[in-house]
C-alpha cells in the first residue's frame, strides 16, 4: 500500500541529484548590486538630489517635492538599468512580515504606446487600504486607509525586477501599524540621549547610532518530507513525532562537516544576500541535526533590522531550488534544540567608537562603565517589557526549555566586569585626577583589564550576556523580527541615559564636581540594579528559586508575559520617549494576545484533524492485523499453544484500543475548551483561556499519538518519522 511518507520517501530516493554551479568572482564585485547604494546614487543623481537624500539619511532631513521628484527620476533610471518593470512600497505590518504592493512603472500614452514613469509623490508616499491589515482596534474607530512613506535611511533595492522602497505605514490618524516607525523613533531617542551622555566625556561627538548583529538559527527538511507533513506546513512544528533514537546526544553535528546540499543551499542564499547588500559573514551547523546558523556582520539596527526581514523570505525562496524547506519555527521538533536570533546589540559614535568597548584611558574607561551600568538598570528596570518584547506562542516552546535561554530575564557581565563593578561599589572617593580636558575623575575608579572579545568567559546560558564589547541579547526567536525587541531594548537604554544626565546635572548644579557626579549616580545604579546581574547556570533549578528570592519574574506563557506591554510604567516610559502613544501600545498589546490565540486555535485545529484522519484510522487498521491474526492462530492452534502464541498481540491490540480511546477523548475535550474560549470576548481572557485549558489538550494527545507510532507497524505510519525529518539525504 502506499501512503504519503512512502510516497515522499520514494521520491527522495528516486530524485536526480542537481549539479550547482556559483559565480567565480570575487564577493566584492557584486556585492550590493541590487541595492540603490552610495554609489548608484552616485552615478543616478545629481549632485543637489544626491545632498539631500544624504542629509535624510544622517540627520533625517525632509525632503521637499522638487527633490522628490529628481530623486525619483534617479531611482527609476537605475532600476530599470538593472531591468526593473515595477515598483513597491515595503514595510513591516504587525504580522512580523513584509507587506508590499507592486505598481508598474508603465502608463499608456497617446497612439496606443505607453511609457515608464515615476514620480516623487510615488516615491515618498503611498495609500494601501490598511484594513487587512493588523491594527488592533485602530481602524474600527477610525479609517481604513493607511499610508506609507518612503524611509531613506534604508536603502532601496530590486528583487525580482521589481524596485522595493522601505517605508514606514501608519494609519491615516497617524497611529503606527507597523514596526518600522517606532523602531525609528526609539533609534532616534537612544541617539539623543546617549550623545548627550557622550558630552560629559567628549564634546565631539554629535550622533549616536545603535548596532545589530543577528545571528539567524534555522532548519532545513526535505521539502517532500515536509509536504506528508500537515503540521509543519500548516504550524511550522511537528504536533506529533516520537524521538529518532539518535538525534543530537553524540554532539556531532554542531560546527560539523556541512552536507553538499546544505552548502549548496547556503551559496545559494548568501549570493542572492549579497547582491542585495547584506553582508553574511558565519555559517555553520547548530546542535540539532538539520538545523544551521548564519549571520552578518553587524549593522546599523534599522538597516539590520530590514536585512533580516529581506533575508527570510529569500532564504525560503532559494532553499524551493535545492528541495529544501527553511523552518524558522522557534521549536520545530519536540526534544532537541529550538532556534534562537541573538541580538548582538551596541552603539557607535559618528567617530567609529563603540561605547561598549572597554577603554584604554581612564576617561574613555569611565564612558564605557557609564554606558554599561545605565543599561543594567534599564534591563532591571524594564525586564518584565524585555520579557514581553520576545513573547509568542512559538518562543514560549522555547524559553526555558532546558536548552534555551529562560524566561527569567538576567544580565551576565562575566568575572572581572563583576569584579569591577563590585569594587566600585564598596570604593568611596579618595581623589581625582585630571581625565582630558576639562574635568577631574575620582581617582578610585578601578582600573578595567583589557577584556579581548575572546577571552570573555562565555555563559550560553544567559538570556542577555555581555559579549567583550557588545550585549548578546539571547531570548529572541528565530521568526521573529528584531524590530521589537530593538524598540524596546533601544528605548529602555534612552530613557535611563536621559535620567542619567538629568541625575548628574542635577548634582553638578549643586556644586558637585562632574567626575563625582558621576561617579555617586554610577555607585548607586551598580547597588539599585545587582538583582539583574547573574553569572551562573541560567538553565538550573536552582536559578529558578533564587530569581524567585530576588523578586525576579518568571513568566512562561505568553499572555501573562504581554502584560507588562500596558502597564503604568511601560506606557509611560514608550509615551515620554516618543515612541508609542498610550493607544498604540494597546492596540499592539491586543495584536500580540490575538496572534496567540490565532496561533493555538490553529494548532489546535490541524492537531485535532491530524490524530482523527491520519493517526486513529491506521491504528485501527493495524489493529485490525492483529485481530486477523489472533483469530488464525485460534484457528490453527490448540488452546495450550495459542494463548502463548497470541499473548503478546493481544496485550497490543488492548494497548492500542487504549491509546485510541484516549485521544478521541482528549480530541473531545480540546474542541469542547476551544468553543468555551471562542465564546469569550476580552483578548486577554480568550488567550488565557486557550493558553490554560485548550494548549494542555496537546500534550496529552501527543503522548498517545507518539506511543502508536512506535507500536504500530511502519509500514502503515503515514506521517514522515523523525528519523527521516531530522537527517537529510
Ligand atoms: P558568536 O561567537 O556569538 O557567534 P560573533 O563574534 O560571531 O559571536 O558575533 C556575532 C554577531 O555579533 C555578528 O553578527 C557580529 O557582527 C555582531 N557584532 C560584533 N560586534 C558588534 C557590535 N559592536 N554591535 C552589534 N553587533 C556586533
Ligand atoms: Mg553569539
Amino acid at each position: 500500500m502506499s501512503n504519503s511518507r512512502f510516497t515522499a520517501l520514494d521520491y527522495i530516493l528516486k530524485r536526480e541529484r542537481q549539479t550547482f554551479s556559483f559565480p567565480e568572482g570575487k564577493i566584492s564585485d557584486f556585492f550590493a548590486e541590487m541595492t540603490f547604494n552610495d554609489a548608484a546614487m552616485r552615478d543616478f543623481l545629481t549632485q543637489e538630489a544626491y545632498s539631500a537624500v544624504r542629509e535624510a539619511m544622517e540627520s533625517g532631513k525632509k525632503i521637499d517635492r522638487r527633490m522628490a521628484d529628481q530623486i525619483a527620476a534617479g531611482l527609476k533610471a537605475w532600476a530599470m538599468s538593472k531591468g526593473a518593470t515595477h515598483y513597491t512600497h515595503w514595510f513591516h505590518p504587525l504580522t512580523g512580515g513584509t507587506a508590499e504592493k507592486h505598481d508598474a512603472f508603465v502608463i499608456p500614452v497617446a497612439d496606443g504606446k505607453a511609457l515608464e514613469n515615476f514620480r516623487g509623490t510615488e516615491l515618498v508616499q503611498q495609500e494601501p487600504d490598511a484594513s487587512s491589515f493588523p491594527s488592533g482596534g485602530i481602524r474600527n474607530t477610525f479609517e481604513a486607509r493607511g499610508y506609507t512613506a518612503w524611509d531613506p535611511s534604508s536603502p532601496a533595492f530590486l528583487m525580482d525586477r521589481t524596485l522595493c522602497l522601505p517605508t514606514i505605514f501608519v494609519s491615516y490618524t497617524g497611529e503606527a501599524l507597523d514596526y518600522k516607525t517606532p523602531l525609528l523613533k526609539a533609534l532616534a531617542a537612544l541617539d539623543k540621549a546617549a550623545t548627550q551622555v557622550c558630552h560629559y566625556f567628549d564634546r565631539g561627538v554629535t550622533k549616536v547610532s545603535a548596532t545589530l548583529g543577528w545571528e539567524q538559527e534555522y532548519f532545513l527538511v526535505d521539502t517532500a518530507l515536509y509536504q506528508a507533513r500537515p503540521d509543519l506546513m500548516l504550524t511550522g512544528r511537528t504536533l506529533f513525532g516520537h524521538a529518532a533514537a539518535k538525534d543530537q546526544q553524540l554532539e556531532d553535528h554542531y560546527f560539523g562537516t556541512i552536507h553538499e546540499r546544505v552548502m549548496d543551499f547556503m551559496k545559494d542564499f548568501e549570493h542572492e544576500a549579497y547582491r542585495l547588500g547584506i553582508p553574511i559573514k558565519t555559517r555553520h551547523n547548530e546542535v540539532a541535526p538539520g538545523q544551521f546558523e548564519c549571520a552578518p556582520v553587524y549593522q546599523e539596527v534599522n538597516v539590520a533590522v530590514d536585512s533580516n526581514q529581506l533575508l527570510m523570505p529569500l532564504m525560503e525562496r532559494i532553499a524551493k531550488r535545492h528541495h529544501l524547506t527553511v523552518l524558522l519555527h522557534e521549536k520545530p521538533y519536540k526534544g532537541v534544540n529550538g532556534s534562537g536570533k541573538h541580538n548582538n546589540w551596541s552603539m557607535m559614535t559618528d567617530r567609529g567608537e563603540n561605547l561598549l568597548t572597554p577603554g584604554r584611558t581612564a576617561s574613555t574607561n569611565l564612558r564605557f562603565l557609564v554606558f554599561l551600568v545605565n543599561i543594567l538598570k534599564a534591563v532591571d528596570e524594564h525586564a518584565g517589557l524585555l520579557r514581553a518584547c520576545i513573547a509568542s506562542a512559538s518562543n514560549d516552546l522555547r524559553l526555558g526549555a532546558h536548552e534555551a535561554p529562560p524566561a527569567i530575564i538576567s544580565v551576565f557581565l562575566g568575572s572581572q566586569l563583576t569584579k569591577t563593578l563590585d569594587e566600585i561599589e564598596h570604593r568611596h572617593k579618595k581623589g581625582v585626577v585630571r581625565a582630558g580636558n576639562d574635568y577631574e575623575l575620582p581617582l578610585d575608579i578601578p582600573k578595567i583589564p583589557e577584556i579581548l572579545p575572546d577571552n570573555t568567559d562565555r555563559n550560553r546560558t544567559s538570556p542577555f550576556a555581555f559579549t567583550g564589547n557588545k550585549f548578546e541579547f539571547r531570548a529572541v526567536g528565530s521568526s521573529a523580527s528584531c524590530a521589537h525587541p530593538m524598540i524596546i531594548l533601544n528605548t529602555i537604554v534612552a530613557d535611563r541615559l536621559t535620567k542619567f544626565s538629568e541625575e548628574v546635572d542635577e548634582l553638578v548644579r549643586g556644586h558637585v564636581k562632574k567626575g563625582d557626579a558621576i561617579f555617586q549616580v554610577l555607585k548607586r545604579y551598580i547597588t539599585e540594579s545587582k538583582r539583574i546581574r547573574f553569572e551562573g547556570n541560567s538553565y538550573s533549578e536552582a536559578w529558578v528559586e533564587e530569581a524567585s528570592k530576588r523578586g525576579l519574574p518568571n513568566i512562561l506563557s505568553t499572555p501573562r508575559a504581554l502584560e507588562a506591554m500596558i502597564t503604568p510604567a511601560s506606557i509611560s516610559l514608550l509615551e515620554r520617549n516618543h515612541v508609542l502613544t498610550e493607544r498604540e501600545s494597546r492596540a499592539r498589546h491586543e495584536i500580540y494576545l490575538e496572534n496567540y490565540t490565532k496561533k493555538i486555535q490553529i494548532e489546535g485545529r490541524v492537531l485535532g484533524d491530524l490524530a482523527r484522519n491520519h493517526i486513529i484510522p491506521v491504528a485501527i487498521k493495524y489493529q485490525n492485523i492483529l485481530i486477523e491474526n489472533v483469530k488464525g492462530l485460534k484457528e490453527v492452534l490448540d488452546m495450550e499453544s495459542y494463548e502463548a502464541a497470541s499473548a503478546f498481540q493481544v496485550k497490543l491490540i488492548r494497548e492500542i484500543s487504549h491509546h485510541i480511546e484516549q485521544i478521541q477523548e482528549q480530541v473531545d475535550i480540546m474542541i469542547g475548551q476551544r468553543k468555551v474560549a471562542n465564546r469569550i470576548e476580552g483578548a486577554e481572557e480568550k488567550a488565557l483561556a486557550y493558553h490554560q485549558n485548550v494548549l494542555p489538550c496537546f500534550d496529552i494527545i501527543r503522548r498517545h499519538v507518539d506511543k502508536l507510532e512506535l507500536k504500530v507497524d511502519d509500514e502503515l505510519w503515514p506521517l514522515p518519522k523523525y528519523r527521516e525529518l531530522l537527517f537529510l539525504r
